[in-house]
This record gives C-alpha cells, structure tokens and sequence, in this order.
C-alpha cells in the first residue's frame, strides 16, 4: 500500500481512540520508523506529510538524515552504544533510549546542545529488553540532574509482541502512572510530559492509554 493511504487509516484508528478517551487527536505525534525502507520509500513518507522519522541503527539513521536532515525532526529509537554518541549527538533532536547513567555522561560529554531524552523504562521486564526497571526509575531520574545537558521529555517503553489486550494495556497503563509521578516532582530538567508507546500492532491500544508519540514502522511505510 501506498503511505498515504496507510497514514489515513492509521489517523481514523487514532482520532477513534482519542474521541473513545476524551483526548485531543492533536497531542499525538506519529513516528516513521524507516528502518526497513529504501529513500525512495522515506522521499514518499514526507511527502505523504509525515514530519517525523525514526531509525533506530546509527547507520541506516546517518543514512536518512543526510538525505532529508532539514525536511524533518529525528528520532533515535534503538540502543544507542556508547562509543557511537560523538558520531551522531548533534543530529538527534529526540532520544528514546536513554537507559543507563554512563550514556548520559558521554552525551553530557559530546552533545553541543541540551538534548531531548525519552527514558526506557522495561516495563514487561523482558530479558531481552532494554531499558531500566520500574523500581530503578526514580533514582535513574534523581542521578540525572548531574547532566545539564540531558533533558527528560517523556518515559519510553517496547511492549512485549503478544496479542493479550490486557497485558498491553497494563504495561502502557503501568508507563503512564510512572510518568505522572516522575512529573509529579517538578524537576526542571525532567518535565517528563511525554509516553513513546505503540508501535503497528499495538498503538490504538497505546494511544487509549495515553501515548503522545507512537513509532510505526511495518504498517505505516513497510
Ligand atoms: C522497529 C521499531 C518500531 C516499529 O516497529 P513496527 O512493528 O514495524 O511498527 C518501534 N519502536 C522501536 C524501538 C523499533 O525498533
């Protein structure tokens, strides 16, 4: 499919959520995550309207952003090593998976201006995944003020790939109720206003339970 067709259907599964959750279809930002497209599929994807991409490889977002830098707002997704933060810092205007104290200590270290940073929060506490645990939240956030040029925006979480409604629904609900108390503390460098959750085959799932930014790859440009 086209992705402008498949943009249309993903806006009425989300203005359906929202009307369903008294939201305003507005405060949510739709992520393309490009990492399994050519350019030419990325060119048709902003021109589709999409503003916002997604890669979550050094590569493949060095890649893009080369391509389109000024014709979008980009988005780092994936685990982010250390020793790759000099080659792309200043290219990243949203980080979505700040998870350890010694990345940020290189960003701080790197970054020429104060960076947008999503906390990765395993909440399913899968092995597999990244992301710090529920209990290590607070002081993961407490530990942050030491870099002033890290900025907490949002908590970020991948759910498990299961179908079980209600277990999604209770891992993006469990993210939300973690926002609201790291928001709750008033931090100056941790507003913490955003939820990046969904992705194709859980995001109106996400967005019912509060997600301001969901990342879709497969069914919006795959
Ligand atoms: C690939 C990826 C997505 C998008 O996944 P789809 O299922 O293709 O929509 C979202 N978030 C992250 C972190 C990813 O790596």
């Amino acid at each position: 499919m086209d992705v402008a067709s498949n943009l249309q259907t993903i806006q009425k599964n989300i203005t359906r959520a929202c009307e369903a959750n008294h939201r305003n279809k507005d405060e949510i930002t739709i992520i393309a995550v490009t990492k399994y497209v050519t350019i030419e599929r990325t060119e048709e994807t902003l021109q589709a309207g999409i503003t916002h991409i997604g890669e979550n490889r050094l590569e493949g977002f060095l890649e893009k952003y080369r391509y389109f830098h000024d014709r979008a707002t980009w988005h780092f997704i994936g685990t982010l090593q250390s020793r790759k933060v000099k080659e792309m810092i200043d290219y990243i205007d949203v980080l979505h998976s700040l998870d350890r104290l010694s990345l940020a200590k290189e960003i701080n270290k790197r970054a020429k201006k104060q960076v947008d940073c999503f906390i990765q929060v395993n909440v399913s506490k899968e092995a597999s995944k990244h992301g710090v645990t529920p209990e290590q939240l607070f002081t993961f956030v407490e530990d942050l003020q030491a870099y002033s040029k890290i900025r907490v925006i949002g908590l970020m979480t991948m759910a498990p790939h299961i179908d079980d409604e209600a277990e999604l629904r209770r891992v993006f609900r469990d993210l939300a109720k973690l926002r609201d108390q790291v928001q709750e503390k008033n931090l100056a460098y941790a507003p913490c206003k955003f939820l990046s959750m969904g992705m194709s085959n859980d995001y109106t799932i996400a967005v019912e339970e509060g997600a301001t930014h969901i990342r879709v790859g497969t069914n919006l440009v795959g």
